[in-house]
Formats: structure tokens, sequence, C-alpha cells
């Protein structure tokens, strides 16, 4: 094949593919749009999950209407001239490559007004070109409205999700807008209902109240870095983080904003985990909402097309920063733990030889599978049944201290307790005899959107499981009945870490087992609960009957096995 330059249109089609991946970067792209413009009131309105209708309205400065046809024109901005601009960028956009790029992927009109005009201009641009442009009154701001997207790239549209999970992506973007901009008014409309809004008092606390539930704000601790840092180059930082006992299932639950803009970024999310290091059970993550302000030069925003990773010039200054100023707040309300409670969350495989540390590493054995750990000494295999096992007692509420053939096993009580109640609750579902217990008063909860798109997906496999939900109206379920396992819990929260572990399941997992896996984990015994010797009996008596009692559902061990020979061993009697 010989080497050709493609036409503008299809070239315009590829680059608007690094830009516009699907509706929600439309949004993205149109709110950064009207932010530049200092916009104080911006809404949006979306239909059929914002294929069929995107449309942003703001009061912003608008254009002139002799600059409206430039808008459209591929690297064409106001926001930057030379290449040493892009050294120190202030503003959202700066590629120029937005509006050209959803035109020629979708039907673009734009309405428009500066003060200094008396009438304002429409546009009407169709697979990149201008089709009509006229004079139109308007207030001073811009209204842009994009039609029918993808209808032009077929394999897009189809690689798109649900209207529900677009409907998702998108009230994520705007929902993180509404964090990092207090002052300005957003409004989401969906399919004519208003799902989101702020109210742009400038108020963060507000804006924090109204994602995360205003019941829920006294858990917010709030987080600034230390004033007067030496260094010019010293990240400044605000935000809130949630108190260790308000946590998620998830870590979604973490947004950055660096120089306002919302970045998605692991080292950031690290340093913030690393914070609560100690503080969390393992599984848990906080909430948190974290503004960073950096010199525009000690960051490289221009490393992705659609501006949502940055890179750092100083990566190991900013991860201290962050660390230690979430790490302060929360240190000025709870005491940290004095006791190193590494080991708690480390995985066990990794505990065994150093907490035992008084006998030789290699005398220790492993009861789950752990390739590295397991010597070729011919102890039972990982999986099959286990051996009689004698309850001796409970060691700090947690462990169960047992007596097999060969040595001491020490079982998890949780871990264990979750392995029985997992396989429990599979066999009910699997012969449609998911015990439910139905309540006479129903419990009202919550929904975020995401939240609420999942319960759409996985509607009928929660409830294959006992969870009964009807819609309330707005954001609010009541749950008129739950699997009967969560009894006594706390009902809204154990619908809600369902909900976040299936959020972040792989796509291709199994649902029906995720779910399953949550229940089994809301329902186990905690550590920390003192059990009675009948009821320790029990336990290990219905784990024995499990079909891998060795692992919990997540393939944690249940129990640590140390034979005789070990003992024998590490006191010195071989
Ligand atoms: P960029 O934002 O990278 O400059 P865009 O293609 O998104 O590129 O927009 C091109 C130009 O159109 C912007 O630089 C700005 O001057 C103008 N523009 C776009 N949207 C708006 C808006 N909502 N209000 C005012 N000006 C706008
Ligand atoms: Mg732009």
């Amino acid at each position: 094949m010989s080497i050709r330059v493609l036409s503008p249109a299809v070239a315009s089609k590829i680059a608007a593919g690094e830009v516009v991946e699907r509706p929600a970067s439309v949004v993205r792209e149109l709110v950064d749009n009207s932010l530049d413009a200092g916009a104080t009131q911006i809404s949006m309105e979306i239909q059929s999950g914002g294929v069929r209708l995107i449309r942003v309205v703001d009061n912003g400065v608008g254009i002139p209407e002799e600059e409206i046809d430039l808008a459209f024109e591929r690297f064409a901005t106001s926001k930057l001239s030379t290449a040493e601009d892009l050294e120190h960028i202030s503003t959202m956009g700066f590629r120029g490559e937005a509006l050209p790029s959803i035109a020629a992927v979708s039907e673009v009109t734009m309405v428009t007004r500066v003060a200094d005009d008396l009438a304002g201009s429409f546009i009407d641009v169709k697979d990149g070109k201008v089709i009509q442009k006229t004079k139109r009154g308007c207030p001073v701001g811009t209204t842009v409205t994009v039609r029918n997207l993808f209808r032009n790239v077929p394999a897009r549209l189809k690689f798109l999700k649900s209207d529900a999970t677009e409907v998702g992506h998108i009230s994520q973007i705007v929902t993180q807008y509404g964090l990092s901009f207090p002052e300005v008014r957003f409004t989401l409309i969906v399919d004519g209902r208003t799902i989101f809004r702020t109210t742009g008092s400038n108020d963060l606390s507000e804006v924090v109240g109204i994602v995360y539930g205003i019941e829920n704000i006294k858990s917010f601790l709030k987080v600034e870095s230390a004033q007067d840092e030496p260094g010019a180059s010293v990240p400044h930082i605000s935000g809130f983080a949630s108190a260790p006992s308000l946590t998620r299932a998830s870590r979604s639950y973490i947004s950055f904003f660096i120089n306002r803009r919302w970045v998605q970024s692991r080292l950031l999310t690290y340093a913030i985990e690393e914070a609560y290091h100690g503080l969390l059970i393992h599984g848990r993550h906080p909430i948190a909402v974290v503004n960073l302000f950096l010199p525009s030069q000690d960051l490289d925003v221009n490393v992705h097309p659609t501006k949502n990773e940055v890179k750092f010039r100083n990566e190991r200054e900013v991860f201290g920063v962050v660390q230690r100023s979430v790490r302060e707040a929360l240190q000025s309300t709870a005491p940290i733990p004095t006791l190193d409670t590494l080991y708690k969350s480390k995985p066990v495989s990794t505990v065994s030889t150093e907490q035992f540390s008084h006998f030789n590493a290699d005398t220790i054995e492993h009861a789950a599978t752990e390739p590295q750990l397991t010597q070729p000494t011919g102890i039972e295999s990982t999986t099959g049944t286990l051996p009689v096992l004698r309850v001796v007692g409970q060691l700090s509420g947690t462990y169960i201290i047992t007596e097999g053939p060969d040595g001491m096993y020490l079982v998890d009580q949780h871990a264990a307790h979750e392995r029985i109640q997992y396989e429990k609750i599979l066999h009910q579902r699997q012969r449609r005899a998911v015990e439910v217990q139905g309540l006479l008063q129903p419990t009202p909860v919550e929904l975020s959107l995401q939240q609420q798109e999942l319960l759409e997906l996985h509607g009928e496999t929660l409830a294959e499981y006992g969870f009964g939900i009807e819609h309330f109206g707005e954001r609010t379920y009541l749950i008129r009945s739950v699997p009967a396992m969560i009894r006594g819990q706390s009902l809204d929260k154990a619908l809600l870490d369902v909900l976040d572990f299936i959020g972040h399941g792989s796509k291709d997992c199994d649902w029906g087992e995720e779910i399953a896996a949550s229940l089994a984990c809301h329902s186990a015994v905690l550590a920390g609960q003192a059990l009675n010797q009948e009821e320790m009996r029990e336990l290990i008596r219905q784990l024995e009957q499990t079909s891998q009692p060795r692992t919990c559902p997540h393939g944690r061990p249940t129990m640590i096995h140390l034979s005789s020979v070990q003992l024998e061993k590490g006191f010195g009697r071989r």
C-alpha cells in the first residue's frame, strides 16, 4: 500500500477519537470552556445517555460574532499563543481541539453573545462544516448543543454502554466539578429530571454534603497544609477527609483537583491511603476531597489528550505534603494507635514468618496455598477437608486456637465465618431458596448516581439474593427486604457496600459470586468479637463442611497451621 496523506475529514475524525471517547468527554470539554469563560452558572441537559442530546448553557463572557467560526477550527484557541505559554497553563482548555473534535463526530449548534454586542450569534456545524450562521437574540453567555453524537462513527456508537452507564460517567464528572468549583452553580438535568444541583455559595463543605450526604458531614475533617512551608514550589492543600469511622468499600471516593482540574492519580491515592495507615480495616477506604495548588511550572498537564492525568516535577514532595496534611487532620481528632497495626493490614502470609520470628522461618507452615511459603514437607493440600479440630480457646477475640492431629491450627474467625456464609448463600441462591427477611418498616437509603446505575444493572441478581428495593423518588430508595443472613446489621450500609463491591469488580467477573462474597463479609462475625466455647465449636464444625475451608471468598487464608514438628523445633526439642 502506498503512503497517502489522509483527507482532512478522516484526520479530524481520528483526532476527535482521542478527545471524545464517550458522551461524558463532551460534557467535560464543554464545561471546561464555560469555566474558562468565567461562568458562574452552568447548566447541563442530557437526553438518552448524551447520545441524543447534550446541552451546556453558561453565563460566561461569550464569543464575539467575528470569532465564532474560528472556535470550530482545529488548534484555534484564545488561551495560548506561544509554546512558552504551555509552561504555565492556568485555564482548563488550551489545545484548541475540543470544539472541532466534537463537531467532527456530531451535529453542533452554538448560540453566544458578548456583553458589548447587541445581538448574539448562532452557528450550525455539521461534519465539521459551517452550515448556517445568523444573528440571534440571546443573553450574554454561550449555549452549545450537541446532537446525535457518534452518528457518523458507528464503531464508537457500538462501544457505548447503556444510557444509565453513560449518565453515570457524566454525573461522576459533574459531581467532581461541583466539588472543585463550589462558587459555581451547577445544574444537571437528565431526561427532564434534575439530578444534581449546587448553589454556588462557595462553601465546599456544603457541596461535600450534597455529594456524600448531609448526615455524613460531621464525619469529615478539614485538611489544610501547614502554612508558610519554606520553598515556593511546595504545593498548598485544602479539602476534606473522612474520619476513620466513615469509610467505603472502594477507592473511588477519593477525589483530587490540581489547580482545580480533576485528575486521577495513583500516586496521590496512595499518599492518602498511607495517611490512614493502621486506622482502617483491610478493604475499607476513606472519602476525601483534596485540592492541590502548585505553580503551573511544577506541573505538566499536557500529557494526555483528555487532560485527566498530570505529571509532577517533584513527585516525592507532592506525595509527602498530601500524606502529612491528611495524617495531621486525622491525628488532631483521633489518637493514632500506638500498637503497630502493620500486621493487621498485611496479608497473613507475610505475617506468619515475621510474627513468629523466634522460630526459624522455615519452621512455619502456611495452611493455605502460598507457593512462596509452602515447604515440601508433605503437609495436607490446601483444598479438601479439614482434619478434626478441637477448640482450645480464643485469642485476642479474633483467632480461634484449635488442636488437630498434627499440631495447632490458628483460625481467623472472621475469614472462616465469611467462607461459611459465602457457601451458604451461594447454595441457597442456586436452589432458589434464599432466606429472606421482610422489613415491617422499610429502611430508606440515598444512592449516588453511580449506585443507582449499578442497582439498575444488577437489580435482578440482588433480588435473587433477597433484596427488595423500591424507588421512592429522586435518589431515595426503600429497602423492603434483605437476605436474612445480614439480620441485625445496618441494612442501608450493607446495600451500599454490596453496590460498591460490584462497582469495582472487573467487567467479566461473576456478579452473583461478587454479591455473595460481599454479603458473606457483612454477615460474618467480626474480629474482636468474643465467642463462647459453644459458638467457636459450631463455627469450626461448619467450616469443616465447606468445600474450601482453608481460604475466605477473597482467597485469603482462614488459618495458619503450626505442626507438631515445627513446635518441637521451635522449642529446641529436636
Ligand atoms: P480550547 O478550550 O482548548 O481553547 P476549544 O475548541 O474548546 O479549545 O474552544 C475554542 C475556543 O472557543 C476557546 O479558546 C474559546 O475562545 C472559545 N469558546 C469555546 N467555548 C466557549 C464558551 N462556552 N464561552 C466562551 N468562549 C468559548
Ligand atoms: Mg476547550
